[in-house]
């Protein structure tokens, strides 16, 4: 089996160039049969060779007709098993008609010419797996030995030689594929690690993990067209860090930070998972978008965020009101026509409110 180390997958061949070597055995049989019909000069094969290029034409045309049924893939499940005898069937099929075609023809430079014409497009066709190129080739390359030494009645080294070089130079092809098709995987397997990188960048907080600022927008439609269909509304809940600049000055800056991916884990903790969504609205604001029937939900999600948060018992001496860490929280709702920007608006007066009452608090 030939694995693509760079995507993990089990490609042996592509679906377009299989179809290409079977479209090409076609051919080359076709004009084997036909060749000497317009012309006197040239007899017609012998009815061997025609049933055997009729074998090659019908297992041809079957896969041919099987390729373009499962239409995806080659490389999946039974084709994949079954594609190694395929191939050693054309190998030995083709064999068998080199042979018969020598002795007929008492010629074995037309046996060397069709054996080249065959084995080239096997070679393009197979370059990925070393095991489909062996099976095609060493039916043919044994029997391009055989006619040499039985047309010279005996066994030469030069025409064995002859033989091995036909078969380096294959493999020394298939190499240089080979090699550039692996390049070729190598860059398709970067760039795509490079788009998810910038996708993830595109739509993720680098600190906290959360959905960013940015992606907001494309949620509130999303939840904004699939409420014209159901009773739901949507409520927004915009969470501030209570005293965090006291936060920094007394902890620093990286226990800062470590206290924003702690906040955030404690807010997803809080969600359900098929209708709220958190997003980092930017330094230590939180937006909290939900889908529910009643306010009590919304309400719900802000109290166990906060439960969540005394839990998880961050010291903050620096904080006025506690000796904790503490977040005031401001829920709206949306109502038909308002934009983004509007809702956020709604829900940051309520945030205002709860850091006017005191602090540690909800309000809507
Ligand atoms: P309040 O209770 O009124 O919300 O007061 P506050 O101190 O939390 O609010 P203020 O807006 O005065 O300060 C927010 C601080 O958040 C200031 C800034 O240094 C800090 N901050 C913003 N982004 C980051 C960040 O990514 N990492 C860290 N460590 N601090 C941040
Ligand atoms: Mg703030
Ligand atoms: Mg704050």
């Amino acid at each position: 089996m030939d694995i693509n180390h760079s995507t993990g997958e089990n490609v042996i061949t592509s679906t377009k160039g299989y179809m290409w070597f079977l479209s090409l055995n076609i051919i080359i049989c076709a004009w084997l049969l036909l060749r000497g019909t317009h012309r006197p000069d040239i007899e017609s094969l012998p009815q061997l060779l025609q049933i055997l290029c009729g074998c090659i034409i019908a297992l041809s045309a079957i896969n041919l007709i099987i390729t373009l049924k499962i239409k995806k893939n080659i490389n999946d499940g039974f084709y994949h098993a079954v594609l190694p005898f395929v191939v050693l069937a054309f190998g030995l099929l083709w064999s068998v008609i080199f042979l018969n075609f020598t002795l007929y023809y008492q010629n074995p430079l037309i046996t060397l010419m069709l054996t080249v014409s065959v084995l080239l497009p096997a070679t393009i066709t197979f370059f990925i797996s070393g095991r489909l190129l062996l099976l095609f080739s060493t039916p043919l390359a044994l029997c391009l030995l055989y006619v040499e030494t039985y047309l010279q009645d005996q066994f030469s080294v030069v025409q064995f030689a002859g033989v091995l070089i036909m078969l380096l130079v294959i493999y020394s092809a298939r190499y240089i594929l080979l090699e550039w098709y692996q390049r070729v995987q190598r860059s398709e397997y970067e760039k795509n690690i490079l788009i998810k990188k910038l996708v993830q960048q595109a739509h993720y907080d680098a600190l906290t993990g959360l959905f960013n600022r940015l992606s907001m927008a494309s949620f509130f439609e999303e939840c904004v067209s699939a409420l014209s269909d159901s009773n739901k509304k949507l409520f927004m809940i915009v969470l501030d860090i209570d005293y965090f600049k006291q936060y920094n000055d007394r902890y620093g800056h990286v226990t800062g930070d470590k206290c924003l991916i702690k906040v955030s884990q404690c807010i997803e903790q809080s969600l359900r998972k098929e209708s709220d969504s958190a997003f980092r609205f930017g330094g230590e604001e939180f937006v909290v978008m939900t889908v529910c029937n009643e306010i009590s939900q919304a309400k719900a999600i802000s109290q166990r965020i906060q439960q969540n948060i005394a839990h998880a018992h961050i010291p903050h001496k620096g904080s006025a009101i506690s000796s904790v860490l503490t977040v005031s929280q401001g829920i709206a709702q949306w109502r038909e026509g308002m934009t983004l920007e509007e809702l956020v608006e709604q829900a940051d007066k309520q945030l205002y409110q709860a850091k006017e009452n005191g602090r540690d608090r909800v309000c809507y």
